[in-house]
């Protein structure tokens, strides 16, 4: 087994980022800004929203914290969204999710600008990414991509893992991963397999690809019998269980195979919130 190590390759990437953030703000005397908004004191949501205001802290974006109360109505939740959209000194804006009480999530997303968008999951942007022909055509027109996928697309890149001509498993379809991540490797040359709860052998399907990418959110899901030598896997899932936290693959089960595989943590997440970090960027530049 090969670790694919997401916390270094995050790292090096965001000290790029740092890099660019320097210049343009001893160029123009301007810095990009990220406005983050929780509904509710979620502890897991409070977390993962420091370690974002952390990380712009370290590049040099400027954090705008907004936290609604739980009983905050949808109407409150898209009047923030209205005020931060005219704000020049907000280029990006994200609603931490997943929000209290069954508000309707997509009318809060849609209120954002799609311009600030930098989760990536305003129809608009969502659109453009399902039409982009390819990979640079993504990047070359900064397209704001759901940050995940995103992460993991690049994660690969700077593993030198080929996805051109591979044959990849997605398993898990939602708006976040694993529908964003299908356009992706689509746009990347992958020949791409999409599973999700009612696809049929799925050990089989997961056999056959070169690479598998799990986002179903079952700790110790994947097991030997999914995996084979040779295979790059990518485990997206946090579990939160009393051993601690971990993916969806069985990872001692597997970890004498030879294989490349993703830890958590240390896999994808660290490249999520790196991938926050460049779209902000993205965001600010256009
Ligand atoms: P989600 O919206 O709950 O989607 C889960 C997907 O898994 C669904 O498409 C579901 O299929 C599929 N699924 C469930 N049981 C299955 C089964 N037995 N066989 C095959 N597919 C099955 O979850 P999500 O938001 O995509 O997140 C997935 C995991 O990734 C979670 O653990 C989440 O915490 C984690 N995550 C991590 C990061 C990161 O930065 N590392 C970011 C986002 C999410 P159906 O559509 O048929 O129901």
């Amino acid at each position: 087994m090969k670790l694919i190590d997401g916390k270094k390759i995050s790292n090096d990437r965001r000290f790029e980022i740092k890099e660019k953030i320097d210049k343009i703000r001893q160029k123009t005397e301007k810095i990009p800004g990220l406005a983050t908004i929780l509904v509710g004191h979620d502890s897991a949501s409070q977390l993962y929203i420091e370690s974002k205001i952390k990380a712009c802290g370290y590049v040099g974006i400027k954090s705008f914290h907004h936290n609604l109360s739980e009983g905050s109505s949808q109407k409150d939740i898209v009047e923030l969204i209205e005020t931060l959209n005219k704000n020049p000194e907000v280029d990006g804006i994200l609603l931490q999710l997943p929000i209290p009480n069954n508000k309707d999530v997509q009318k809060c997303i849609n209120a954002i600008d799609p311009l600030k968008d930098v989760d990536g999951l305003h129809p608009f942007n969502t659109g453009l990414l399902n039409l982009s022909k390819n990979w640079n055509e993504i990047v070359e027109n900064k397209i704001l991509v759901p940050c995940t996928p995103v992460g993991i697309i690049n994660l690969l890149h700077m593993s030198n893992i080929v996805v051109d001509g591979k044959v990849v498993i997605v398993i898990g379809r939602s708006n976040l991963v694993g529908k964003p991540l299908s356009m992706l490797l689509l746009a990347n040359n992958a020949t791409v397999i999409m599973a999700h709860s009612k696809t049929k052998n799925l050990e089989k399907l997961c056999r056959s690809a070169d690479i598998v990418i799990v986002a179903v959110g079952k700790s110790k899901f994947i097991n030997k019998e999914f995996i084979r030598d040779g295979m790059v896997v990518i485990d997206v899932g946090i579990n939160r269980t009393a051993d601690g936290l971990c993916g969806d693959v069985d990872f001692d089960a597997v970890k004498d195979m030879d294989i490349k595989i993703t830890p958590v943590p240390g896999g994808v997440g660290p490249m999520t919130v790196t991938m926050l970090l460049e779209n902000t960027l993205k965001a600010f530049l256009k």
